[in-house]
């Protein structure tokens, strides 16, 4: 089984994005604001909204993806903690219908009620209710100001609600920004990649895993700019009198392979651990256009992998699959109940 850990839903039928305007239109005037959040999309429009993705997996060999609502559709920065709530309950709600819809190939993660400013423990009953409607993990927006950078770093107490709740839940979080309403940071390109790097950064500086050692975060974006730069990040966590990065975070931390090229592969898996490289694509649409070297699509990630000729099978099985079950424990229950085991190494 090939597990896809990073996917989107960027292909929303269009009366989402148009309650979503309504939303924020009536920010300004109550007038305009949406009448009911039933967005009336049917059963068939979800299931014909997904046949990209559906034929993605067919095209290239993938079974299963972890499915979130848009990244850059959280919007944290914008609007009212009420919209934020309503939009983020409405988002999840249409994740769990495509998951309840297609449960072969779509596992649910859902988006936090953040806001900048508010303390996070607005978000505890949202993923209460996510978990019960079988949801397996969140994206936790490190930077709910889009670009700001305005609350308190990841390794603060701030957060430590969250983190709690993510322990008794016995679910991972994805550490994934929203859009950025900051003009100097691209989102997919400059803001995306920061927000991967930063928290990276706050951890080293902290001792976050040593309040909650059961917590799992995974960094997409292959770990934004931390495989590339892991000398520089273990010196530096050595001169800070920390252990071994390898020791000190890696119980807790992991990376995928959104790297949208063959050497960025080879780079991300020869330095981190296998044990701690989970498959992801980010479909669909981060990047969407083909790479004129190849012919190929920039985010056919699984092309990469099966590129590298020396990986051995075991390692192959635990960034595709292995690793997936040991990170988001509810999946593999999932999994296992639907009598698929997978295999022990
Ligand atoms: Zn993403």
């Amino acid at each position: 089984m090939i597990i896809d850990i990073h996917g989107h839903y960027t292909t929303e039928p269009p009366a989402m994005q148009q309650f979503r305007d309504k939303q924020l239109a009536g920010l300004a005037d109550r007038a305009r604001r949406p009448l009911s959040s039933d967005l009336g999309i049917s059963d068939e429009e979800i299931i014909a909204s997904v046949q990209p993705q559906l034929k993605l997996q067919r095209d290239r060999g993938t079974d299963l993806t972890i499915f979130s609502p848009r990244a850059s559709g959280m919007g944290h920065h914008v609007g009212t903690e009420a919209v934020g709530k309503e939009w983020t309950r409405l988002s999840n709600d249409m994740i769990h219908r495509i998951c309840t819809l297609q449960p072969d190939n779509f596992v649910a993660v859902g988006q936090l009620p953040q806001v900048p400013g508010i303390p996070p423990q607005n978000c505890l009953a949202e993923m209460e209710r996510c978990v019960e409607m079988g949801f397996v993990g969140f994206n936790l927006n490190p930077d709910p100001s889009g670009g700001y950078w305005t609350d308190p770093p990841m390794i603060d107490k701030y957060w430590y609600p969250v983190y709690e709740k993510l322990c008794e839940l016995n679910v991972p979080a994805m550490i994934h920004v929203t859009g950025s309403c900051n003009p100097n940071f691209h989102a997919t390109g400059a803001h995306y990649i920061n927000g991967d790097t930063t928290v990276f950064m706050q951890l080293i500086q902290g001792n976050l895993f040593k309040d909650f050692p059961d917590l799992k975060f995974v960094i997409p974006h292959g770990g934004g700019a931390v495989p590339y730069h892991w000398g520089r990040y273990r010196g530096i966590a050595l001169e800070m009198k920390r252990p071994e990065l390898a020791q000190y975070l890696l119980k807790n931390v992991f990376f995928d392979t959104c790297v949208y090229h063959l050497p960025g592969i080879e780079l991300l898996t020869s330095v981190i651990p296998a044990d701690n490289v989970l498959f992801a694509s980010e479909l669909l649409g981060a990047v969407k256009c083909k790479d004129p070297d190849t012919g190929h699509h920039f985010d056919d990630t699984k092309r990469y992998i099966d590129q590298l000729k020396n990986m051995s099978e075991e390692t192959r099985h635990k960034i595709f699959e292995g690793n997936a079950r040991k990170v988001y424990p509810r999946l593999d229950a999932q999994l296992r109940k639907k009598g698929l085991a997978g295999r022990a190494f």
